[in-house]
């Protein structure tokens, strides 16, 4: 009897704070994306994990509900957006030791408001049949006239092409970084139009021999029974920096400034760069994983090794409104 209530009281004891626990997020990452993820780190913890999916707005909203959001973390793609979210005050610094064990430092903020999860390259889709092993090696060499009507590319003013572009800006400054975009313009096989599987579809087709793109795109094609000939027909070329290395940006997690369920929040972040977490990334999205030690996909990894540029990331943030500017006035994707 004493046995079977002192047996009671420790399983509610245990078990009650934990059902009562919960965490709850912004996403602009994608549910097929994070689903496994969230689903993994309540297995372990048993803590509950709400997403809010959203498309836009999430800054406004944040701002919008001040101290009574219900948003612990939010989760996003690209460092623009990380400083966005940091730069509108309604993020909160947040160590452990557990965080900088996993993150690099080259990968998060120093204060803590934001935390990086995986990195992924922008690279060049290179036609197996049209282009030789070291015609392109470096985003310098995608203004050389050798490429006039051969590359394919989505607009520029898109986000991943601005931070391209911030990179070069970092590099060269802003003469030559507005040298550089006349020069890939005027290579262009056609506008610039669409994303970055449908340039490689441009490649497959004819239409051009070069285009830009994000790594795990590659993945995302072969995924794709209608788009598996399109990732067939090009190699993947990690370009360098003249003076540098492959540009790369992140993905995220920040902890909101009103997060509700602090403790909760940590936990997951700790979660999410922990080498199991890692590997559920690398496979689910075939991005880089970012902890030490942890190894990307097999597929990915047959891509090859490359060296990331070492531009600080939060250098590369502030310069994005100037490269938007540069881009613009080349009007690039007129
Ligand atoms: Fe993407």
């Amino acid at each position: 009897m004493r046995v079977l209530r002192l047996a009671t009281l420790l399983t509610l004891s245990t078990a009650l704070p934990l059902m009562a626990q919960e965490v709850n997020i912004y996403s602009y990452r994608q549910p097929e994306l994070i689903a496994p993820l969230t689903d993994a780190f309540t297995a372990e913890t048993g803590i509950k994990v709400n997403v809010a999916y959203l498309e836009k707005g999430m800054v406004e909203r944040l701002v919008a509900e001040g101290d009574r959001s219900p948003a612990d973390l939010v989760l996003t793609v690209d460092i623009a957006r990380l400083a966005e979210v940091v730069a509108a005050g309604v993020t909160q610094p947040v160590t452990s030791a557990t965080l900088t064990g996993n993150v690099p430092a080259a990968y998060h903020d120093p204060e803590g408001h934001w935390w990086g999860l995986t990195t992924r390259a922008r690279i060049v889709y290179a036609s197996k049949d049209r282009v030789k092993d070291g015609d392109v090696t470096t985003y310098e060499d995608l203004a050389d006239p050798k490429w006039k009507g051969r590359i394919c590319t989505r607009p520029f003013t898109n986000a991943y092409n601005v931070g391209l572009t911030a990179a070069v800006l970092h590099h060269h400054g802003a003469e030559a970084t507005k040298t550089w975009l006349e020069g890939v313009k005027a290579n262009l096989a056609k506008k610039p139009e669409g994303n970055d599987r449908s340039q490689v579809k441009s490649i497959w087709a004819g239409e051009c021999d070069i285009s830009l793109g994000n790594t795990y795109y590659m993945a995302q094609m072969l995924k794709d029974p209608e788009q598996t000939a399109w990732a067939d027909s090009v190699r993947i070329v990690f370009p360098t920096f003249a003076d540098g290395g492959t540009h790369v940006n992140i993905s995220g997690i920040a902890m909101t400034k009103a997060a509700p369920n602090k403790d909760a929040a940590l936990k997951m972040m700790e979660f999410l760069t922990s080498p199991k977490a890692q590997a559920i990334y690398a496979e689910a999205n075939a991005e880089y994983p970012i902890a030490p030690g942890s190894e990307p996909d097999p597929l990915v990894k047959g891509w090859g090794s490359f060296t990331a540029d070492t531009v600080n990331l939060m250098d590369l943030a502030k310069l994005r409104p100037s490269a938007l500017k540069l881009i613009e006035e080349v009007n690039f994707d007129g």
